[in-house]
């Protein structure tokens, strides 16, 4: 008889995720099992909830695999015995609203919201967070000690919920945050977590310059953005502020551009900054049938160079890490990297 091998999958094991659409397990790319199509805030039964995960790895065999719906998903490996289902989340993405009070020509909601800029705060559309969380501290469904909150959807700029929502986790328990804004408005939240070394606060900048800033942004709110930073930079952890940068074809993309944006980012006083190549290339171009414009390798080498100069650290974004090894790179200077 051929055995009838098992699978396991972490992000289904860890991950809740809050969507606008649905709250399921994981964001890979892949809709894995569901908890809850459309929710708008309904009063939710906790032990199909519940039943959901198990149910999920219920079907992750040889045998049941063609039923789940992460048949294929790159994320799944073969079941260790030591393998055993969590009773609760270990990471928590909250991103169940859509507005935002800037219009960046790469949004990839912009699909969603239309491109729609919103100036007024609000509540998202969809549900509130807040009596969610409560009632996942309540169930017992998060890790009150190592949980990870990231939050990124449309900009916690405009999302009135978002000090309360990062109070609540707070008062209940968490490990860390990971924030992700656009930083058009001072949150003292944010000052407050990062002096408590609690937080992550990540956010895109992507030049030096008011003028392209508008383009890129479609807002003139670059100065309000550097003031913002400045003001992260005086807490007690600088050193978790990350200020992205995000390559944008025929904007962003010249190495003059890229040098006054780690200047700026030295003389904020911050030393952590991302390099990112965009949606269209890192998920909308087969790149084995188009390349990346050859250029890029420079970008990419600039960037290095001026971080060594100015004492930053350069981080990529995975995607972006896999793009730069996959095609920029020779099989030498591959080697010379390591
Ligand atoms: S196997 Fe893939 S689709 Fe399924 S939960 Fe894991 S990451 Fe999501
Ligand atoms: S800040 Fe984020 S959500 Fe807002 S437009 Fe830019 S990418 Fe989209």
């Amino acid at each position: 008889m051929t055995e009838n091998k098992q699978y396991f999958c972490e992000e289904l094991n860890n991950v809740l995720s809050c969507f606008h659409d649905r709250i399921m397990s994981c964001c890979s790319g892949q809709i894995g099992p569901v908890y809850y199509e459309n929710y708008r805030g309904e009063k939710i039964d906790w032990d199909a909830f519940r039943k959901v995960k198990t149910d999920g790895f219920a079907l992750l065999n040889d045998k049941d695999i063609h039923k789940s719906p992460c048949k294929n998903c790159f994320f799944l490996r073969e079941r260790k015995p030591e393998d055993v289902i969590s009773p609760v989340f270990t990471v928590l993405n909250i991103s169940h609203w859509l507005q935002c009070n800037c219009g960046c020509i790469y949004c990839a909601r912009m699909y969603s919201s239309h491109g729609k800029i919103s100036q007024e705060s609000g509540k998202s559309e969809f549900y509130d967070m807040v009596p969610l969380i409560k009632e996942l501290y309540q169930q017992e469904l998060l890790d009150r000690k190592n949980l990870l909150v990231s939050i990124q959807g449309g900009d916690i700029s405009v999302l009135d919920e978002f000090e309360p929502m990062v109070k609540e986790i707070l008062k209940n328990g968490v490990g860390k945050f990971d924030i992700l804004s656009n930083n058009i408005k001072y949150q003292p939240i944010i000052k407050h977590l990062l002096d408590i070394d609690k937080t992550c606060f990540r956010t895109a900048l992507d030049c030096a310059d008011r003028e392209l800033y508008k383009k890129l942004k479609r807002v003139d709110k670059f100065n309000e953005s550097v003031n913002n930073l400045k003001q992260y930079a005086k807490s007690k952890h600088p050193e978790n502020v990350v200020v992205k940068y995000i390559i944008i074809e025929h904007l962003n993309d010249n190495i003059e551009t890229i040098n006054s944006f780690i200047d700026l980012v030295s003389d904020i006083g911050l030393s952590q900054v991302e390099l990112m190549i965009d949606n269209k290339y890192a998920l909308f171009t087969n790149l084995d049938e188009k390349p990346l414009p050859a250029h890029y390798k420079d970008l990419y080498y600039a960037f290095k160079q001026r971080c060594g100069e100015k004492k930053i650290t350069l981080h990529l974004w995975t995607k972006t890490e896999h793009i730069i090894n996959k095609y920029l790179l020779s099989k030498e200077e591959k080697r010379t990297e390591e």
